[in-house]
C-alpha cells in the first residue's frame, strides 16, 4: 500500500481551474434554434469523395490506438516539459515524420550548430552561412521555478500592544503567489467586494485600493434569502450564484464564449497589493475541502494523492499565467481562513461572520479601512533554466501561390510526468490529441492529392504548465503568422461519454421544443467542437460529418475569444479563427489510470477524420 500524501501541489492545480471558473461564469441559456443549429447528427454516413479517399481511409482505429499505446507507454514517463521521456517520445514522431515524408519545421539547423558540426565545417564539411536546413524541433529556454514557500504575516496594533503572526501557503492557506514576491500593505475591509451598478450597489465606493491589501469574501450577500437585492432578478442570481461547478465546466464548454464576469476586476483595476478572499460559506477546513478535486474519489493506487515537489514552469520574461488568465490587470490573490480574517479584523470588535452579518441584515455596504492592521506577504523560490522543445513539420501546398499561407494542426504533446513510482501516461491528455495531428500529417502525406495551402503540423510542450509551447510558438512563430489563415486543435479526443455523463449534458441542453433531437445523440460517437464564428469551419463541420458519422455540438465563439483551457487560445490571442476538438471529461484526468486501455479507437478515429476533412476543406478554399 502507497502512503497518502497531502494533496497540495493537486490543491495548487484546482485552485487554478477554480478561478478559472470563477472568470467564466455562464452566461444566458441558448434557445431552441441555437441548439439546432449547433447539433449535427449522422448516424449513416456517405462514402468519401474520391479526392480525399485515400488519406481518409489511413486514419484507422488499430493505427491510432498502435500510436497512442505507443506514445503512452511507461517508457515515455509521462511525457513531462523538459524530461528524457518527452524527448523519447519526440524522437519517435519525428522518425515517423521522416518516414511519411513530412518534412522538417522548426529551427534553422544552423541556429543549433553544435562543435561536431564546427569541426566538420573547419574540415572543409560545409559552408558557413548556408542553411544546413531545419530540424523538425523548435527549441526555447524556460525558467523552472521550485521550493517556492509562501508566508503571510499579519500584525495588528492597538494602543501599545501588537500582536503579529506567521502563516505558510499551501498549509494556513491557498496561494499562487508569483515567486519570489514580497509586499506589505494596511489592510481594507471591501464587504464581498461588488460593484453591480444596476441595482445601485458599490462596495468600493469611496475606498482608495492602490497598494493595500483588499480583504473580501466570496459571491454575494445573501444566497438563501430571498429579500437579497442579488436574487431579484435571474441575471444576477446566474452571475452571483452560479450552480454547482460540473454544471458550470459543462456549461462553458458547451457555450465556449468568451464572455466573462470576474468581480474582482473591479478591485484589480485599483492595483491593490494583494487580494485576500475568505469563503462566503462554510468552515476554516472547508477552504481546502470545497476546493478538494473529486470529494467522492478516495485515494487510492491507482488514483493517489500525490504531494509532488511545487514545480512551475514560465517563459522568461513573459506576463505571469495566472495575470494572463485574469485578463491583464490582477494582483496576487490568496484564499484566506476564517482565523485569519477575524485576526486581521480584531480591531473592528466583529468577525467576519459579524461583518457577513451585518451586511446581509441591512443590505448596505459596510466597507472600510482597517485600523492597525497591516499584512506582509514574502515568497522566495529557486530557480533555474531549462531546454524546452516544440516538434514541427509541414507539408507544402500545391498552389503556386497560396502554398505561402499557412494552416496549422496542433496538440499537446507534453503531460505531467511521473512522480517516485506512479506515472502518469497521459494517453487521453494528451496522447490522443497528438495521434490526431500524427495521423492527420500521415494521411495527407499518403493521398495524392493534397491542399493548396501549407499545412504545419506543430506538438506543443509545456501546454499542461501554461499553454508555454504555443504561446511561445504564436510570438515567434517558424511560419511567418500574418499569412497563417487558421488553426486547429485536438486536446482529449478518445473517451467517450457513458450514459450517466451524456444524460446530463443532453438535460443543460434539452430546451422545449428540442428535446427529440438531443435524445438521438449517441454517447459513444459524441463530440464538441468549438468553430469560430463566421470562419467557415462550422459549415466544414456540418458539411464534412456527413462522410464521418459523428454526433457534434458546434459552439460558435467570436474571433478572438479563448474558452480557456488548451493551446487554441494562444491562436484566438492573436485573432486567427480556430476549431478546436474535445471529447468526454473523466475521473482518470491527471491521474496515472490515464491509460490507453481505456481509449476509444472508434471514436479517436472518428474525431481525427473529420479533422483531416476539415483541414483539407478549410486549407483548399
Ligand atoms: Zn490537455
Amino acid at each position: 500500500m502507497k502512503k497518502k500524501f497531502l494533496p497540495v501541489m493537486m490543491l495548487a492545480l484546482v485552485l487554478l481551474t477554480y478561478s478559472w471558473l470563477q472568470a467564466q461564469m455562464p452566461t444566458l441559456e441558448k434557445k431552441p434554434e441555437e441548439v439546432k443549429r449547433a447539433l449535427s447528427l449522422v448516424s449513416e454516413t456517405q462514402p468519401v469523395l474520391e479526392k480525399y479517399k485515400v488519406g481518409f481511409d489511413s486514419i484507422t482505429p488499430a493505427d491510432t490506438l498502435n500510436m497512442l499505446g505507443y506514445i503512452s507507454s511507461d517508457w515515455m514517463e509521462g511525457r513531462d516539459t523538459g524530461s528524457h521521456g518527452f524527448g523519447v517520445a519526440a524522437d519517435y514522431v519525428v522518425s515517423m515524420f521522416k518516414m511519411w515524408g513530412v518534412r522538417p519545421g522548426g529551427d534553422e539547423a544552423r541556429m543549433n550548430m553544435n562543435i561536431d558540426m564546427f569541426r566538420a565545417m573547419a574540415r572543409g564539411g560545409g559552408r558557413p552561412g548556408q542553411p544546413a536546413g531545419r530540424s523538425y524541433f523548435q527549441e526555447f529556454t524556460l525558467k523552472e521555478i521550485s521550493d517556492s514557500k509562501t508566508l503571510l504575516t499579519i500584525e495588528v496594533t492597538r494602543g501599545s500592544s501588537l500582536k503579529s503572526r506567521t502563516f505558510q501557503g499551501g498549509i494556513d492557506f491557498m496561494s499562487l503567489f508569483p515567486a519570489e514576491e514580497r509586499m506589505e500593505g494596511p489592510v481594507v475591509f471591501a464587504g464581498y467586494g461588488i460593484k453591480e451598478p444596476s441595482i445601485g450597489w458599490d462596495e468600493l465606493k469611496g475606498l482608495n485600493l492602490k497598494d493595500k491589501v483588499v480583504v473580501v469574501i466570496s459571491e454575494a450577500p445573501g444566497k438563501d434569502d430571498p429579500k437579497s437585492p442579488f436574487n431579484q432578478k435571474k441575471e444576477l442570481k446566474d452571475k452571483y450564484f452560479p450552480e454547482d461547478q460540473g454544471r458550470q465546466m459543462m456549461l462553458m464548454r458547451m457555450r465556449g464564449r468568451g464572455q466573462r464576469f470576474n468581480k474582482l476586476d473591479e478591485i484589480y483595476k485599483q492595483q491593490p497589493a494583494a487580494v485576500l478572499i475568505v469563503q462566503n460559506r462554510g468552515k476554516d477546513s472547508d477552504i481546502y475541502n470545497s476546493l478538494g478535486a473529486d470529494q467522492n474519489a478516495l485515494p487510492s493506487d491507482d488514483k493517489p494523492i500525490i504531494d509532488m515537489p511545487r514545480k512551475r514552469l514560465v517563459i522568461p520574461g513573459a506576463k505571469d499565467m495566472m495575470s494572463e488568465m485574469m485578463g491583464g490587470a490582477s494582483a496576487p490573490t490568496v484564499n484566506i481562513t476564517r482565523e485569519m480574517a477575524n485576526l486581521l479584523l480584531e480591531n473592528t470588535g466583529k468577525t467576519i461572520d459579524g461583518w457577513k452579518k451585518a451586511i446581509e441584515t441591512t443590505y448596505k455596504p459596510a466597507s472600510k479601512d482597517i485600523p492597525g492592521a497591516r499584512v506582509s506577504i514574502n515568497s522566495t523560490a529557486t530557480s533555474q533554466l531549462i531546454k524546452a522543445k516544440n516538434i514541427i513539420a509541414y507539408i507544402e501546398g500545391t498552389d503556386p501561390k497560396l502554398k505561402d499561407e499557412y494552416f496549422v494542426v496542433g496538440a499537446h504533446f507534453d503531460h505531467v510526468g511521473r512522480w517516485q513510482d506512479y506515472i502518469f501516461n497521459g494517453s487521453d491528455d494528451n496522447g490522443s490529441g497528438s495521434v490526431g495531428v500524427m495521423a492527420i500529417a500521415r494521411a495527407m502525406a499518403l493521398n495524392p492529392v493534397k491542399p493548396k495551402r501549407t499545412i504545419v503540423f506543430c506538438l506543443w510542450t509545456g501546454e499542461e504548465k501554461g499553454l508555454l509551447g504555443s504561446r511561445y510558438y504564436v510570438q515567434n512563430p517558424t511560419f511567418p503568422m500574418d499569412r497563417t489563415v487558421g488553426y486547429l486543435n485536438y486536446d482529449m479526443i478518445s473517451r467517450a461519454f457513458d450514459e450517466q455523463t451524456m444524460e446530463r449534458y443532453q438535460k443543460m441542453l434539452g430546451v422545449a421544443g428540442v428535446e427529440d433531437l438531443i435524445k438521438k445523440i449517441r454517447p459513444a460517437y459524441f463530440a464538441t467542437v468549438n468553430a469560430t464564428k463566421d470562419s467557415g469551419f462550422y459549415e466544414i463541420q456540418q458539411e464534412m460529418n456527413k462522410y464521418v458519422g459523428l454526433d457534434l455540438y458546434i459552439n460558435e465563439p467570436e474571433l478572438g475569444a479563448g474558452g480557456g483551457g488548451s493551446d487554441h487560445s494562444s491562436f484566438a490571442a492573436v485573432k486567427k479563427p480556430y476549431v478546436y476538438y474535445m471529447t468526454s471529461m473523466h475521473p482518470d484526468y491527471h491521474q496515472p489510470s490515464d491509460s490507453v486501455d481505456k481509449a476509444s479507437g472508434d471514436l479517436l478515429s472518428r474525431v481525427i477524420r473529420l479533422g483531416y476533412l476539415t483541414v483539407f476543406a478549410f486549407a483548399d478554399k
